[in-house]
């Protein structure tokens, strides 16, 4: 059976909750919303996205609180920042140390994580290998997603 996407969410939220009260991480009532504001987007959300998007519920944050906010969620492998969006998306297994990989669509900006730490791996051990010092890992691929793809096959074949 199909598992609704609020459905989805509110697994991923629990168990981002299990995580931080088993690892005494503060999920503070504005952490929590602006995890569930990132969670709820299929695409990487900007920090000024989830000022507009925290608006309705607190009123005007201030961006810096936005932003330390960002940084506990970072640190605590909440989330992952997009580099080429510089946006925020939600991990897809929280308490599992791995680095970043994701597939970004051209078009609708949907963002999935691909998860396994094989190419990661790989790419830890190129480096070194060539001289050189790693400061920062994250891989991006660009292109198009499933439904955007199928979508552009049926533009090229209009006449
Ligand atoms: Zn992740
Ligand atoms: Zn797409």
């Amino acid at each position: 059976m199909a598992v609704s996407h609020a459905d989805h969410q509110a697994t991923r939220l629990a168990r981002a909750e299990a995580h931080a009260a088993l690892h005494g991480l503060a999920l503070t009532p504005l952490r929590r919303q602006v995890y569930a504001a990132i969670l709820a987007s299929e695409r990487a959300v900007g920090a000024y996205e989830l000022l507009d998007a925290l608006e309705p519920q607190r009123g005007r944050v201030p961006p810096t609180t936005v932003y330390r906010t960002l940084d506990f969620l970072l640190a605590n492998g909440f989330v992952h920042r997009i580099e080429s969006k510089n946006a925020f998306v939600a991990c897809c297994e929280i308490g599992v140390p791995h680095r970043g990989q994701f597939l970004i669509c051209d078009r609708c900006s949907t963002t999935v994580e691909i998860p396994g730490d094989e190419l990661a791996d790989q790419l830890s051990h190129t480096a070194p290998a060539q001289g050189f010092v790693v400061h920062r890992q994250v891989v991006e691929l660009s292109g198009l997603c499933a439904p955007c793809a199928h979508a552009a096959r049926l533009d090229t074949a209009l006449p």
